[in-house]
């Protein structure tokens, strides 16, 4: 099985790896690779660079060894010069080991944005999903996204592609927004949110309008 977490990470926090953390032990899974969206096409501008972004998680990463940092959509994203798609990456994957499970995994709050992904169809015929339930993320569906849902619901994943799967186990109610805020705000919030080498390489490198030392 090859479990994709995804995310901009901009920057990590300790929601990402509780997260990340909970997927293995769920899944009863050897690793999680935590993905990199290089230059995601439906968000704007990042606060941090994607190389300073695949920095801190390569950080953030290193005292877990279930936590894998993946560069792949960082590479393909330089040599493409221009956005990376999930579906793209999956398709990419899928070539590469056509009867391997795939379990993309995704936040409720991306999940109900679905429908908003470059060919977010084909993403179920590609990947299994296993949703995590965010607080303050209510998992409300509705349309075409909603009878996906229920279609393919299942407890337990048995197929490579296309089922979905959410997973009841708490999150932490941490996000990079309020991360980057509290940070521009000059508060010590976000020392509570983040892993100690990533607030520190913040501080090292003034991004988020950080100024002074941590
Ligand atoms: P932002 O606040 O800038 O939107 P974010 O905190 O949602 O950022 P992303 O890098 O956009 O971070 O998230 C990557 C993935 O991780 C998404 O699928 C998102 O839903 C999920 N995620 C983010 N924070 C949490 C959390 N605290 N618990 C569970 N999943 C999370």
């Amino acid at each position: 099985m090859i479990c994709l977490f995804g995310g901009t990470f901009d920057p990590i926090h300790l929601g990402h790896l509780h997260a990340a953390v909970a997927v293995c032990d769920a899944l009863a899974l050897d690793e999680v690779r935590m993905l990199l969206s290089a230059r995601p096409g439906h968000r704007g501008a990042t606060g941090a660079t994607a190389r300073q972004r695949w920095e801190m998680l390569v950080l953030a990463c290193a005292d877990d060894r279930r936590l894998a940092p993946d560069d792949t959509e960082l590479r393909r994203a330089e040599g493409r010069g221009r956005p990376s798609y999930t579906v793209e990456t999956l398709e990419d994957l899928r070539a590469g080991a056509p009867d391997e499970r795939l379990v993309w995994v995704i936040g409720s709050d991306a999940y109900r944005d679905l429908e908003t992904w470059h060919r977010w169809r084909e993403v179920f015929a590609l990947a299994d999903l296993l949703v995590l339930r965010r607080p303050g993320a209510e998992l409300r569906l509705a349309g075409a996204l909603e009878t996906e849902t229920r279609q393919r619901r299942v407890e337990r994943f048995t197929a490579p592609a296309g089922q979905v799967r959410v997973l009841e186990a708490p999150m932490l109610e941490v996000s990079a927004s309020a991360v980057r805020e509290s940070l521009a705000g000059g508060g010590t919030a976000a020392a509570d949110l983040l892993p100690r080498a990533v607030y520190t390489y913040i501080y090292e490198h003034h991004l988020y309008g950080v100024i002074g030392d941590a």
